[in-house]
């Protein structure tokens, strides 16, 4: 890849998930509040961004990539990126509770700053507290809270395939949700995620993810029989919502009236649907998407992050306002994580890994 390609997705990356963590803090600060007006909420109260466990998980899916990555490097042989991510929402959850010590593979599990409960998401808990991973084939619940989406971007940002961002996107979700609903939303956000990391616009990302839930079946792994199920149980509901979403952003609707038409955000497909609605009709603006996303009565945290993870791609980490971007928590942490996204695994002409410091981070990790 070119330095100048390199330095657009790099932009794209970090636009993403700093866009995403800028969405979540704007929108924690009202997320269980009523009665909101339009813009009522334009900057972060107290002039500092407070992440909440939306942009904590989302780092921790990078992570598991990185380090399923990594071992995959040096090794030959790792496990399904999934797999991976299920280790890391287990290293997630340790910062969440005192659980008896696993085996970590995260680093940043260690990090002090992420080491604190910021209104986790139950079901999330409960899932990954029972032991068991659920997957499309044996779903663990009936779930479709909007937690089994709002941290899959870094799958979209990573993976090499329109196919692998889907599938992957959707049996992330399906570890901790089981409805169809979600593990489809999830689905089809990781499509919209890596269009727009391959540089197309919102609009197009959008349209052909849509359009691949009516045309397009997945052939290349194991569990693509499970996920037709799922697929024809749900898709005739969610590409009904999301094309409504589409039509209300094109038609310029009034951002509350559509939002509240949409739904609250607290399930999977009206946050995504709520996403789009405010990534769509404010494309050229990350400001004017993230307030409107994240000002209404419903889950506004995680509408915050998906739009913030959807629009941040699409204009790149420079267009988002300095005011914004410099005052949210954990900047420089985010940025670190999305440029490993960007570089990958680094080895040298031998395909061997010589940078010590990501080796600490990616292989030894904690657990190593
Ligand atoms: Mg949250």
């Amino acid at each position: 890849m070119s330095d100048a390609s390199i330095d657009v997705l790099r932009d794209r990356i970090r636009g993403s998930l700093i866009g995403g963590a800028i969405g979540d803090a704007l929108g924690y600060q009202i997320e269980f509040e009523k009665d909101i007006k339009p813009r009522q909420v334009t900057r972060f109260f107290d002039d500092y961004g407070v992440i909440s466990d939306d942009t904590q998980m989302t780092l921790f899916t990078a992570c598991a990539l990185l380090w399923r990555e990594t071992r995959w490097t040096i090794r030959g042989i790792a496990m399904l990126p999934p797999e991976a991510i299920y280790l890391g929402y287990l290293d997630w959850l340790s910062t969440q509770q005192r659980v008896p010590e696993h085996r970590l593979i995260s680093w940043i599990a260690k990090i002090p700053e992420l080491n604190v409960l910021r209104a986790p998401g139950m079901t999330c808990i409960d899932a990954l507290s029972s032991g068991r991973a659920g997957s499309i084939g044996e779903p663990i619940n009936d779930s479709k809270g909007c937690g089994g989406v709002m941290r899959i971007a870094p799958i979209g940002l990573f993976v090499s395939s329109d196919e692998k961002a889907a599938v992957f996107s959707a049996e992330s979700c399906a570890l901790t949700h089981g409805h169809p609903l979600a593990i489809l939303s999830a689905y089809t956000l990781g499509l919209i995620i890596y269009y727009i990391r391959e540089g197309w616009t919102i609009k197009k990302a959008v349209k052909t993810a849509i359009s691949k839930m009516n045309v397009w079946t997945p052939e290349a792994y194991y569990y693509t029989k499970n996920l037709e199920n799922i697929w024809n149980r749900a898709k005739n509901d969610l590409s009904e919502l999301l094309e409504r979403a589409v039509s209300l952003a094109r038609d310029k609707t009034e951002d509350l009236k559509a939002i509240y038409e949409l739904g609250g955000g607290w399930v999977a497909e009206e946050a995504l649907a709520i996403a789009l609605f405010c990534s769509l009709k404010y494309e050229d603006s990350f400001e004017d998407a993230v307030i409107a996303t994240v000002n209404h009565d419903g889950d506004s945290d995680s509408t915050g992050a998906i739009t913030g993870n959807i629009v941040g791609a699409a204009l790149g980490y420079k267009k988002i306002p300095d005011y914004f971007k410099n005052n949210v928590e954990l900047k420089d942490l985010i940025l670190e994580i999305a440029d490993d996204l960007t570089t990958g695994v680094p080895t040298d002409e031998n395909g061997e890994i010589v940078d010590e410091e990501w080796l600490k981070k990616y292989f030894y990790s904690i657990g190593g």
